[in-house]
Parts: C-alpha cells; sequence; structure tokens
C-alpha cells in the first residue's frame, strides 16, 4: 500500500509471535475469548468518558455499544468489530507492536518451560493470540481523535500503518480482521462460533451479536406438479384435523397457488444474556458459576478453582454488591513490588458501569492479592475518577470490605477439618464436602501467609483478627502447621506468656540452647523462621491478654525455683567479676539465670533491643 509505514515489531514481542506462531497449543480457541475481552474493554473506555461528556459516543449506531462479528467464507475472514474507544495511529503503533508490556518476557520465559498458552491474557499479551488461527491480520480503528488507520501484519517482524483509505468509515471503533490459516478453517463454521462466543462471553457485559444465516419460509407462486405434492402431505395429517384441512382446501382454492419453500437469509443474533451475576442471588449462583466468573475476571485460565469466596451487599448510608476471591496461586510478582505499587485488583461499577480496576482506595495493600468486584450504587456516576477516589463512600466500602475479606478466610479455615484441634476431630463429619476443604487453609497460609503478617504490621485496627488467622510450626508441633489459639488452648498451667524464637530454619531453631530448659519442661515455642515475622513480632505484642516473649530475650520467666535465690547469692562474687571483666558497652548485665540446662552460659539480648536475628536481617540488608 503506497501511503504505508513500516515497523518493527520490539525483539520481545516478536519472539512472542513466533512462539505463537509455531505453537502445537491444541486450544486455539482462546483467541476470541482474547479479542472479546479487548472489545469490551473498549466500550468500557468510551462508556467511562461518556459518563462526563455524553458527546464523546456520537449519534446513531455509533451509539450502540455492542460488538459484531461476521463470518466471510468466500474469503476466509473472520471479523470482530467494537464501538469502543479506538486506536489513533499512535495507539496502533504502540500497543499493537513497539511497546512491550512488562508481562511479555515474563510469559515469554513462561511458554518456554510450559508452554500453557492458556495464561496469555495474565500477561497483558492476548492480542497476538490472534496469530493462532490467522496469518494475515488487518486491524481497523477510529478514534474520536484522530482519522481512521488500518495495522496489519504477516507476523514476519514487521507491521505497517496507513490511513484508510479504502475501507467503510467505522464512526467509531475497533475491526479486527482474521485471515484464517487453511487448518483454522472451523472458524468459519457458525456454529462453532456460537459455541465459543458464548462460552466466551458469559460475563460480557456488552451485546455480542453474530452475523448469522436464517433460514425463512417464503411463500412463492407455486407451479402444477409441487402443488400435488402440497396436497399429499396435507392427507398424511391425522384424522381429526379432516374437516380443517378441507377448509383450508376451499380457501386455497380461491387464492392463487403459493408454495413454502426455505430461504437463507442473515441477521444479527444476540448470542448473550449480559446478566450481571454480582447482581444475582446469592443463593441462585452455583459454585461452578463463580469459578467461570473467577476465571473470566482473573484472565487466570488454568484448571484451578479459587480457593474460596464470598459474594454479599452491604446496605445503609453506603450501598453496594461485591464478590471476592481467593486466587488458587500468587501471581508471580505479588510481593516484588510490594511497596512501589498499590495495584488492587478489585474492579469498581458504579450502576453496572465499568470505572476502573486500579482504583487503590478499596483495599489495602497487604489484601492485593483478592480479585473481585465491587458494584455501588451510592457512588456519583458523573464526576471524574479524581474526585470519585476522594469520595467519602469509599472509607465506609474499604471498611466493609476488609470485614468481609477477613471473614471469608476465616471461615476458609474453620471448615477446613486439617485445621481443627485433635480433640474436635472426632465431631466433623467425614463428608465430601468437608474432604473438598480439606487441607485448603495450609494451601491459602503458603500462598499467602506473608500477607496476613504485613497485614498485622500495616493494620492496627484489624491487628487482633489477622493474627487470629497466623498459622507457625512450634518446638512441639511435629512439622504441622498451628495457629495462637491452639497454641494458647494447650498453654502448661500458670504459663503467662506465649513463647517464641526467631531464626532462619527450623532445624538451627530446634539445637538453640535457648530452648534447652523449656523443652525439658515442656513448654511449647513458636518457631519464626521467614525474615519478616521479625517485623511482625515489633507490633504483634500480645494475642488474649497474654504477652508475647522470645525466649532469647531478657525477661524470660519459667516460675519460681527454690534455689533460684541460693545460686544468686553463692555466685554473687563470679558474676561481679564477670560484668567488670567483659566490656561494658557490649554487656550490659551477667546473671544467674534457670533458662539452660546443658550449657553453661548464653548471651541474650535485652528486651527492648534487637534480637541476635534481627541483627542479621538488618547487616543482610545494608550489605
Ligand atoms: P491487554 O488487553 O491485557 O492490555 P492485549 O494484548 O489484549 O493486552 O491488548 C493490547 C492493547 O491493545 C490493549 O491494552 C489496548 O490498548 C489495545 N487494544 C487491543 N484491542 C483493542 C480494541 N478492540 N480497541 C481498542 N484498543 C485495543
Ligand atoms: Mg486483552
Amino acid at each position: 500500500r503506497a501511503n504505508a509505514q513500516k515497523f518493527e515489531f520490539q525483539a520481545e514481542v516478536s519472539r512472542l509471535m513466533d512462539i505463537i506462531i509455531n505453537s502445537l497449543y491444541s486450544n486455539k480457541d482462546i483467541f476470541l475469548r482474547e479479542l472479546i475481552s479487548n472489545a469490551s474493554d473498549a466500550l468500557d473506555k468510551i462508556r467511562f468518558l461518556a459518563l462526563t461528556d455524553k458527546e464523546v459516543l456520537g449519534e446513531g449506531d455509533d451509539a450502540k455499544l455492542e460488538i459484531q462479528i461476521k463470518l466471510d467464507k468466500e474469503k476466509k475472514i473472520l471479523s470482530i468489530r467494537d464501538r469502543g474507544i479506538g486506536m489513533t495511529k499512535e495507539d496502533l503503533i504502540k500497543n499493537l507492536g513497539t511497546i512491550a508490556k512488562s508481562g511479555t518476557s515474563a510469559f515469554v520465559e513462561k511458554m518456554q518451560t510450559s508452554g500453557d498458552l492458556n495464561l496469555i491474557g495474565q500477561f497483558g499479551v492476548g492480542f497476538y493470540s490472534v496469530y493462532l488461527v490467522a496469518d494475515y491480520v488487518e486491524v481497523i480503528s477510529k478514534h474520536n481523535d484522530d482519522k481512521q488507520y488500518v495495522w496489519e501484519s504477516k507476523a514476519d517482524g514487521a507491521f505497517a500503518v496507513s490511513e484508510d483509505e479504502w475501507n467503510e468509515p467505522l464512526g467509531r471503533g475497533t475491526e479486527i480482521r482474521l485471515h484464517l490459516r487453511d487448518e483454522a478453517q472451523e472458524y468459519l463454521d457458525e456454529y462453532k462460533l456460537k459455541d465459543l462466543v458464548k462460552k466466551y462471553s458469559e460475563f460480557i457485559n456488552f451485546p455480542i451479536n453474530l452475523w448469522a444465516s436464517k433460514e425463512v419460509d417464503e411463500e412463492v407462486p407455486a407451479d402444477e406438479d409441487e402443488s400435488s405434492d402440497d396436497e399429499e402431505t396435507s392427507e398424511s395429517k391425522s384424522s381429526e384435523e379432516g374437516e380443517e384441512d378441507d377448509a383450508e382446501k376451499e380457501e386455497d382454492e380461491k387464492k392463487p397457488k403459493t408454495k413454502t419453500i426455505k430461504k437463507t437469509t442473515y441477521e444479527w443474533e444476540l448470542l448473550n444474556d449480559m446478566k450481571a451475576i454480582w447482581l444475582r442471588n446469592p443463593k441462585e449462583v452455583t459454585d461452578e458459576e463463580y469459578t467461570k466468573f473467577y476465571h473470566s475476571l482473573s484472565k487466570d485460565f488454568g484448571d484451578e478453582k479459587p480457593l474460596t469466596w464470598s459474594h454479599f451487599s452491604a446496605e445503609g448510608d453506603v450501598e453496594f454488591k461485591a464478590v471476592l476471591f481467593v486466587p488458587p496461586k500468587a501471581p508471580h510478582d505479588l510481593y516484588e513490588s510490594y511497596y512501589n505499587s498499590n495495584k488492587s485488583n478489585l474492579k469498581l461499577y458504579v450502576r453496572r458501569v465499568f470505572i476502573s480496576d486500579e482504583f487503590d482506595e478499596l483495599l489495602p495493600k497487604y489484601l492485593n492479592f483478592l480479585k473481585g468486584l465491587v458494584d455501588s450504587d451510592t457512588l456519583p456516576l458523573n464526576v471524574s475518577r479524581e474526585m470519585l477516589q476522594q469520595h467519602s463512600s469509599l472509607k465506609t466500602i474499604k471498611k466493609k470490605l476488609i470485614r468481609k475479606a477477613l471473614d471469608m478466610i476465616r471461615k476458609l479455615a474453620e471448615e477446613d477439618p486439617d485445621e481443627s484441634n485433635d480433640k474436635d476431630k472426632k465431631d466433623i463429619e467425614e463428608s465430601s464436602d468437608s474432604n473438598e476443604k480439606k487441607g485448603q487453609y495450609a494451601k491459602f497460609w503458603n500462598e499467602f501467609g506473608k500477607s496476613i503478617k504485613l497485614g498485622i504490621i500495616e493494620d492496627a485496627t484489624n491487628r487482633n483478627r489477622l493474627a487470629k488467622l497466623l498459622r507457625f510450626e512450634t518446638s512441639t508441633s511435629d512439622g504441622k502447621l498451628t495457629s495462637l489459639d491452639q497454641y494458647i488452648s494447650r498453654m502448661k498451667s500458670g504459663q503467662k506468656d506465649i513463647f517464641y524464637i526467631t531464626g532462619t530454619s527450623k532445624e538451627q531453631l530446634e539445637k538453640s540452647p535457648f530452648l534447652e530448659r523449656l523443652k525439658k519442661k515442656n513448654y511449647e515455642v513458636i518457631f519464626f523462621t521467614d525474615p519478616v515475622d521479625e517485623y511482625l513480632m515489633q507490633y504483634l505484642m500480645d494475642y488474649e491478654d497474654k504477652k508475647f516473649q522470645n525466649v532469647s530475650k531478657e525477661g524470660l520467666k519459667l516460675g519460681k525455683d527454690s534455689k533460684d535465690k541460693e545460686l544468686k547469692e553463692s555466685f554473687k562474687e563470679l558474676t561481679k567479676w564477670w560484668k567488670g571483666a567483659l566490656a561494658s558497652e557490649n554487656v550490659d548485665d551477667v546473671k544467674i539465670s534457670n533458662r539452660l540446662a546443658d550449657s553453661p552460659c548464653v548471651v541474650v539480648t535485652s528486651k527492648y533491643g534487637w534480637s541476635s536475628n534481627m541483627e542479621r536481617i538488618m547487616q543482610s540488608q545494608t550489605l
């Protein structure tokens, strides 16, 4: 094309396209899901802009926020068109080729090990899945701020963009034309397409129409032979209708003779019903529907179910409906960018209109692992995102969401048969339901335990609720995870404090001299081996009126021993000498203690200072 401007794909994008083109991945259907999802995103964007400026929608058909699919069997083209926001020339160049998304290289890497293309949408490169089925793709797009342009590529490392001088004007939006590969001709089959669209558009909130063939009866003038055929068929009807038949025949004779033939015409057929799952009564939504909804919301199309979910509505001053999910797995970068980004995974809707999925005012950072959606009737529709961000109702929504999220996680633990104390175990029926919930909390803890710990550090209001969710191993738990409530239920009579010790590993802690005496006396000691635990314990001072005591720190009380006073007296001179002999800036005090059993002495840190483990962590951070 004369006016075409050529570009090279960014290197990682080019590699990704090579992988897709040469992929033996059998589930090629996924390209349709990605295109529908992009069309829906583009429609969300224009609808959002229209909230504050109606003009952007235009008039007539342009204002119809819909998706249209057409099949051209002769030219072997499948096209998907939306009346969304569209792309300017610059958008086409950047979004479809020259700027690699942050997920591109992560996805390329993943493809080389697993080859599971199903996850492509999660990495923000779903568009390129079109090359699973097409060898040539055209993207025609019209944005309100620019002329109509065509992007095209045969996935040979380059693409071209030209001002569109030959296609019909789109008004606004994007049309993607896939020139299907020989082995992908099945996507020209209407029935296949209908099935796929239904499957992939279950939760799309815009109408999706297919230009579908329809058989219609048409009356045409009949010639002689065929009219006798007609009579035969009417005679074969049941005898009860005989009288009516006669009457009809009489009428027929008065009219000019016609016959009915089947004729194929085309019309738009609506394929989805756009029900919003969150507006339905939770009692009427099945587990399977929630699972599918989770997959579409999170773009996580693995075959795993979410660990748990909560669907509720809040009434009163601030009204909203919400669905929250705990994913089966933590995303690869959950804690990597924890302090730099505040991207929550909740989608915000106001009266069913999608507003944003980057609203950081909905959940605190430590709950960013949750996926879900909030739809509020209380928030105003016609204000900017910035103004919405400051709306006073958001505080109330946030507070309720946190409560509900923590309740949901607590229930996950309560319903897990592995979580109960041995003594209650008998009471839990071995139903299939409880089998399914078995081990779910340990799974949760494994994936998201760190988030709970960060929550304890950051969220003073909910500290106690979060502490209930903590799990850890102890000196007597035999490799199993246990909770603070379980620890307390096992405390020895007379034991006032909750004992814990911090270190690098369970193996190291088990050998610690600080445990000698406690072990002999059968005290249980919590093992904290994650670096974040040191910070955690600076915030977690007590639980259910019990203080936490680090057993490697000053202040450990194991009950009085009758010999204590006697020993103190007889070693008075030695302790005095020792204190003088050690440099006073390094050692605060030398004391007789009953914390040891076999080792003669041990260095203890002061109550308010850092533990030796914390010293180690701080040192490794400054190096
Ligand atoms: P993602 O949808 O996760 O951003 P994709 O690879 O699916 O990643 O799409 C890349 C980008 O291309 C989108 O972010 C969007 O900017 C643009 N895009 C794709 N399809 C459309 C469309 N139908 N209308 C407008 N923009 C689109
Ligand atoms: Mg996409």
